[in-house]
């Protein structure tokens, strides 16, 4: 369903305009107003969810497949020569537009590689372990 208060919807399904460079029945792909880098595209479901866990089987599915279709097409297109896939879920993670998103961010050498970082720390095996084990325990019961 989409919600007519929130603005990926609205932008989703062509209620408001948009730099769209690809659309089908479920997605529009559009180009981001603040980009990060030339070409930074959004991938946006027309159905709302607010997140990854929200959006439904059939989406997650399709996404992928999307994603890499404009990301080739940008490569080509734009001559980048790296493309960057990033998803943001919670506000802890920098999700700042309550509607799923994926972002395309093409690359090129020499960039500042500043959207998309962490710090690299080192890993203790037995915190591993216990992370390991955790994650595999709650997997086992999905
Ligand atoms: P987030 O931080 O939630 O993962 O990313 C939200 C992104 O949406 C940002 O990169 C921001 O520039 C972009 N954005 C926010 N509002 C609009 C809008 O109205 N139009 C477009 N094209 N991009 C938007
Ligand atoms: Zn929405």
């Amino acid at each position: 369903m989409k919600k007519d208060d929130c603005i990926f919807c609205r932008i989703a399904n062509g209620d408001i305009g948009s730099n769209t460079v690809y659309e089908d029945e479920d997605f529009r792909v559009i180009l981001d107003l603040n980009p990060g880098s030339r070409g930074h595209m959004l991938i946006l479901p027309k159905e709302h969810a607010d997140d990854l866990f929200e959006l439904s089987d059939e989406y997650c599915e399709k996404l992928m497949l999307v994603a890499r279709k404009v990301a080739l097409a940008a490569k080509e297109a734009l001559g980048a020569q790296g493309i960057n896939l990033v998803q943001n879920n919670g506000e802890a993670a920098g999700q700042t537009v309550k509607h799923f998103h994926m972002h395309i961010i093409p690359r090129y050498d020499g960039d500042d590689r500043g959207m998309v970082n962490w710090t690299p720390h080192e890993s203790d095996p037995e915190a591993q372990k216990q992370i390991e084990e955790a994650i595999k325990s709650e997997l086992s019961k999905m």
